[in-house]
C-alpha cells in the first residue's frame, strides 16, 4: 500500500465545499471556507489512514482547482 501525505494548498482553494461532502473525516474549512487537512492541521505530515484513501481519492479527483496535493514523503513546513 502507498503511503500518502496530503495536503490543501489553500491559496488554489475556491471554498466549494466538494472535498469536504465526499470526505467529511478529512477535511474541515475555515469561517472563510477555505479548507485545510484535518488529520494533521494541513501540515502534510501524517500519513493518510488506510481506511480513508478512497474517499480521499475522491475527493482529490474532484477538487476543482486541484489545491489538494498529494505526496508520497511528508510535506516540508515551507510547502503551501
Ligand atoms: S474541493 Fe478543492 S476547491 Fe473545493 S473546498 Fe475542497 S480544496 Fe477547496
Amino acid at each position: 500500500m502507498t503511503i500518502v501525505y496530503a495536503k490543501v494548498d489553500r491559496e488554489m482553494c475556491i471554498a466549494c465545499g466538494l472535498c469536504q461532502m465526499l470526505a467529511p473525516t478529512l477535511f474541515s474549512y475555515d469561517a472563510d471556507g477555505i479548507a485545510s487537512y484535518q488529520p494533521d492541521s494541513n501540515t502534510g505530515s501524517v500519513p493518510l489512514d488506510a481506511a480513508q484513501q478512497v474517499a480521499f481519492k475522491i475527493a482529490y479527483r474532484r477538487c476543482p482547482t486541484h489545491a489538494i496535493t498529494r505526496s508520497d514523503q511528508p510535506f516540508s513546513a515551507d510547502q503551501g
